[in-house]
């Protein structure tokens, strides 16, 4: 069999947030799986996209996460590396889809929530079959950032600039990254909800940082039978950093090195995604820290997902083109 069939596509989603305001024009409509640039500037025609699934400006969290990264979870619980991604310029909508608020919860604890209910309900219906006992599951998370070509911690302070290896299975770590043991959706909340709102308020004072940092959680799920075999799922939640930092990298005569505006991680995950998608036979994971630590958890065999986010107003314009542009390219 050649090895190249066994490369398991990363969907592309895209999900255009409302308009937020009353007094800008809006550009961009979604009709059925097609997204339309309208008529507009020196373009003659309206553009017009396709994909296998576009969520309209009227979609719920709720719908997103049970069309994109529900189906998803039940891979992780056995044994599967998974990675949901959201793309897309600041303020398109990429932390609202995967963190959200309170009262209108995004992808994250949509995600911790349903693992727990499906632990539990595994563990329940091995009780009442014939088995006599259940499996076990421990959870962990980690979570950290990639600013600058550098990975930090974000469960403690300050910036390590953590080294990623690979061990002997050729699984992907990051060393010394912190991890916590979670068993149930309140404790997962109790260590990350200070973490993630620390970084909510540095976010606010310092919008270029964050805007050019990729933000991820990582969940590991080690499932043990009652026979002993033992099962290693991760999944990865992932806030890229902002897609108009890329921008010139459509420019063939611009090297990455020369321009400080170019994220490089985020050029690299294009040019992996690319790559997988179109079964090559080689997927430069290595060109960036991004990619590096994805590398056992999209293509090969993983299952992954990215959510592209693009915005109506026409300041975004520019921004909503170019996302569009690399989701088509990407898919
Ligand atoms: P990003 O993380 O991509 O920079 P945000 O998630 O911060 O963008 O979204 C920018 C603004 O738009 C925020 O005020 C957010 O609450 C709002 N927003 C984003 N997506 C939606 C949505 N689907 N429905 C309502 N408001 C949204
Ligand atoms: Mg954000």
């Amino acid at each position: 069999m050649d090895k190249r069939s066994t490369q398991t596509k990363v969907k592309v989603v895209v999900r255009l947030r409302p308009c937020l305001s009353t007094s800008e024009k809006t550009f961009v409509s979604v009709v059925g799986n097609k997204v339309q640039i309208l008529n507009h500037r020196n373009i003659e025609e309206n553009l017009q996209y396709e994909f296998n699934t576009v969520f309209d400006e009227n979609s719920s969290q709720a719908e997103v996460f049970s069309t994109s990264v529900e189906p998803m979870l039940e891979k992780v619980l056995q044994g599967q590396n998974v990675s949901v991604f959201a793309y897309g310029p600041t303020g398109a909508g990429k932390t609202h889809t995967m963190l959200g608020m309170t009262s209108d919860p995004g992808i994250i604890p949509r995600v911790i929530q349903s693992l727990f209910e499906a632990i539990e309900e595994k563990q329940a219906s091995a009780l009442n079959g014939n088995s006599n006992q259940a499996p076990q599951f421990k959870v962990t998370f980690s979570y950290m950032e990639i600013y600058n070509e550098k990975v930090h911690d974000l469960l403690v302070s300050g910036h390590q600039d953590l080294p990623i290896r690979e061990d002997a299975s050729k699984n992907i770590f990051v060393a010394d990254l912190s991890e916590k043991s979670i068993d149930k959706y309140e404790t997962f909340m109790n260590h990350f909800e200070p973490a993630a709102s620390n970084r909510t308020v540095a976010a606010t004072k310092l919008n270029k940082y964050s805007s050019r940092s990729h933000t991820i959680l990582l969940l590991k799920i080690l499932r043990r039978e009652p026979d002993g075999k033992e099962m290693r799922g991760k999944l990865y939640l992932i806030d890229l950093a902002g897609s108009e930092d890329n921008r010139r990298t459509g420019n063939k005569g611009i090297r990455l090195k020369e321009s400080g505006a170019i994220n490089k991680s985020l050029f690299v995950l294009g040019e992996v995604v690319d790559a997988i998608n179109q079964n090559q036979p080689r997927i430069p994971y290595r060109n960036s820290k991004l990619t590096r630590l994805l590398q056992d958890s999209i293509g090969g065999g993983c299952h992954a997902v990215m959510i592209t986010n693009i915005a109506p107003e026409e300041r975004f314009y520019y921004d909503t083109y170019c996302t569009l542009n690399f989701a088509t390219k990407s898919k």
